[in-house]
């Protein structure tokens, strides 16, 4: 990981979990236009968490296991339907309790500009992203 204070690179690791494109276009472009973003390899590498997406139900499982693994680090809400499920319906981090996030960033899309703004923000070391911190490693 290369979170640092001042101007070291914070890496991001975008996960989507259903969504249209519309906030994960945006998460490209924040990163292509932000010298101070990169993308990591893996989310086991980055220093920042991005969830898209409404959490389909076949993308809860693996995302709550992913959640346990690397859990650590801050995990951002990109996106009213990784909110709440709107406009599909139903869905979103809202649905449970063991998920903890360090910010939601409403829109539909929302601006690279407010991702941008919303990593640099949250990248300092927060509460893990799943509330009773088990790790499988
Ligand atoms: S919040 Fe809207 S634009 Fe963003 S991924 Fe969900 S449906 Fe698409």
């Amino acid at each position: 990981m290369a979170t640092q204070p001042g101007n070291q690179t914070i890496s991001v690791y975008a996960l989507n979990t259903g969504s249209c494109g519309g906030c994960d276009r945006e998460i490209a472009v924040a990163v292509r236009k932000d010298d101070r973003l990169e993308w990591a390899r893996s989310p086991h590498t980055a220093d920042v968490l991005l969830l898209t997406g409404p959490v389909t139900s076949p993308c809860k499982a693996p995302f709550l296991q992913l959640l346990r693994e690397v859990g650590d680090r801050p995990l951002l809400v990109i996106g009213r339907c990784a909110m709440d499920g709107s406009p599909f319906g139903k869905g979103g981090f809202s649905e449970w309790g063991e998920v903890v996030v360090q910010h939601q960033l409403d829109g539909c899309p929302t601006t690279p500009e407010a991702i941008a703004a919303a990593i640099h923000a949250q990248a300092a070391p927060a509460v893990p992203a799943i509330a009773d911190g088990t790790r499988d490693a």
